[in-house]
């Protein structure tokens, strides 16, 4: 394979977002600042509403913020670049094109010839433990099966920083699991600055270098974990459960009393 280039920096300065609903301003996300090394792995947990993918918007350069900036290798972001790439709950596959063309679709958009895509697909397939269902179409995978072509679309990219909204939490247990293990592997191989948010206090104890706990909107963080534990880490250990714990603790303070937590670890 070639060789995959490892992650960039980022830089959260400020960064406020409005938005005009139906004649309302919802204030989304208060100012928030953070600072994201080349090669880290963050996990951002929070209430449903807080911002969170508000926030990886904005960064993916979908959105601009209200008040703030974003720098990610050191350059003000302002707009969309193949240095960032979003990955949603919903694959968001093209179900006209094969497994294969689905991961090569980027590569046509940046004009590689045809072989050479076919060949960078076939690499990114396997790495994702898909090679035999390069010809298979989206209806004919499994929800897990979708994710990783989804994931193989966008490391063929050879992305600096993959911003990975719930992108597990429509799946079953297991296969979660073995996602979340796969990810962390093409994660300490390839160096990739990961964003990833989740419910899943668990999975975000087992995945992060850092946890951020958001607040109810208007999301701010209200409260940064370093988990040291050693990798690779299990999700029935019992100093990943403890870890959870705190964290949930945290979340449940963090919530308006009318708010479900959600208990899901
Ligand atoms: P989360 O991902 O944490 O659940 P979101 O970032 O999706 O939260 O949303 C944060 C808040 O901003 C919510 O109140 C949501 O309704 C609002 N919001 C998000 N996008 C828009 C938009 N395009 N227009 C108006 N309101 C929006
Ligand atoms: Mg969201």
């Amino acid at each position: 394979m070639d060789q995959p280039s490892g992650g960039i920096s980022l830089e959260i300065v400020g960064v406020s977002k409005r938005f005009l609903a139906r004649g309302r301003m919802v204030e989304a996300l208060a100012p928030v600042d953070l600072q994201v090394k080349a090669g880290e792995l963050i996990c951002l947990l929070g209430p449903s509403g807080c911002g969170k993918s508000t926030l990886l918007s904005i960064i993916a350069g979908l959105e601009p913020p209200s008040g703030g900036l974003i720098r990610a290798g050191g350059r003000k972001v302002q707009g969309p670049g193949i240095d960032r790439v979003l990955l949603f709950q919903e694959a968001a596959l093209f179900p006209w094109l094969d497994v294969q063309h689905n991961v090569a679709f980027g590569l046509r958009q940046a004009g590689m010839p045809e072989a050479e895509r076919m060949r960078m697909a076939r690499e990114y397939l396997e790495l994702v433990h898909l090679s035999g269902f390069e010809h298979s179409y989206v209806h004919q995978l499994s929800g897990g099966m979708r994710q990783r072509v989804a994931l193989a679309r966008a490391l063929v990219l050879n992305p600096a920083v993959l911003l990975m909204d719930e992108p597990f939490g429509a799946l079953d247990a297991l296969t979660r699991d073995k996602l979340q293990i796969e990810l962390e592997t093409i994660w300490a191989a390839t160096g990739k600055t990961i964003l990833f948010v989740t419910h899943n206090v668990r999975e975000a104890v087992a995945l992060g270098d850092r946890v951020l706990v958001f607040s109810p909107r208007p999301g701010r963080i209200i409260q940064e974990f370093s988990i040291t534990l050693p990798r690779p880490r299990s999700l029935e250990h019992h100093q990943t459960i403890d870890q959870a714990r705190e964290i949930l603790a945290v979340l449940h303070a963090g919530q308006r009393p009318d708010e479900e937590a959600n208990d899901e670890w």
